[in-house]
């Protein structure tokens, strides 16, 4: 029987899955990430009870090589996450499964399973932008994630100071003010000393880390022209910043692209993912296909 694993490897947490041809979900379990030698064995475990898969997709936190010439192909980059730096990851499950794996930033995993299954199906160019505990984004052309160089680093484009925020200095260790020194979760803690979703409704936060999210959004489709601007993760869970976010991308773009669908008013280009918090798995289990297919050519 076909059947593929998918491993959603988070900086708290590795969601392991197994799904057949149809990516229906048929064994799925829950390990903390703790060390790598640890968690890779607690993760190797649960695949060979499911009597081993046909290939797997990994998408991972990072930073992480994907330059497929290079040496270290498939590790884990410099990271502060003790015990984590260089950590094999391809090697370790290539070796112990004895099957293709493919592995890729979440944010690209996320991003792919939102184009081809989720809020961007049928499109060509589709960003993908989780702003969380961090901001991440992927570009995904022609159903794949846009690697180049290493993979986009989106999170840290420099932004414009709203009036609003002060001299809030922003919180990214290497560069302050960046998008995710301004406007990722640890910014409204830092800012507010708890969490968006408690703020007031008419809390001037609402209205700043829109601005920030707005003008990236802006940013993007100057750089990329795409399609559609998926927006997920915990900050953006909050639904009423999307009309800000909308209303600060139009703004900033100041009619300059004209497009309907570039309107403060319109629904349909900065959009919530389709498939909530499943794109990560799913997106794994895309990975896994694709390493099936290079196999098999
Ligand atoms: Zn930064």
């Amino acid at each position: 029987m076909y059947r593929i694993g998918g491993i959603e490897a988070g900086g708290t947490k590795f969601v392991c899955v197994v799904a057949n041809a149809a990516h229906e979900i048929l064994a799925e379990t829950v390990i903390p990430t703790t060390t790598p030698a640890e968690t890779f064995a607690a993760a190797l475990a649960f695949f060979r009870q499911q009597g081993g898969v046909q290939a797997l997709g990994i998408a991972s936190f990072g930073p992480l090589i994907l330059d497929r010439e290079a040496a270290a192909y498939g590790h884990v980059g410099r990271t502060p996450k003790p015990g984590w730096t260089g950590a094999d990851i391809v090697g370790v499950f290539r070796c112990e499964l004895g099957v293709p794996v493919v592995l890729d930033t979440d944010v690209n995993g996320a991003g792919l399973a939102e184009a081809r299954l989720g809020a961007g199906r049928g499109l060509d160019v589709m960003a993908y932008l989780t702003v969380g505990t961090g901001i991440g984004g992927g570009l995904i052309i022609g159903g794949r994630p846009v690697h180049g160089l290493t993979h986009p680093e989106m999170g840290h484009v420099k932004v414009q100071r709203h009036a609003l925020d002060g001299d809030f200095a922003g919180v990214c260790p290497f560069h302050g003010d960046c998008l995710e020194g301004m406007a990722a979760g640890p910014s409204v803690m830092a800012r507010l000393g708890h969490p968006l979703n408690e703020a007031s409704p008419d809390h001037p936060i609402w209205t700043i880390l829109g601005a920030y999210i707005g003008q990236f959004c802006a940013t993007l489709t100057l750089l990329a022209s795409p399609q559609r601007i998926v927006l997920g993760g915990g900050v953006m869970s909050n639904a009423g910043l999307f009309p800000r976010v909308r209303t600060a991308c139009a703004a900033a773009l100041a009619d300059y692209v004209a497009h309907p669908r570039l309107a403060a008013s319109a629904t349909d280009y900065i959009v919530p993912p389709g498939l909530g918090d499943r794109a990560g798995a799913i997106g794994a289990l895309l990975l896994a296909e694709s390493g099936l297919s290079e196999a098999a050519d």
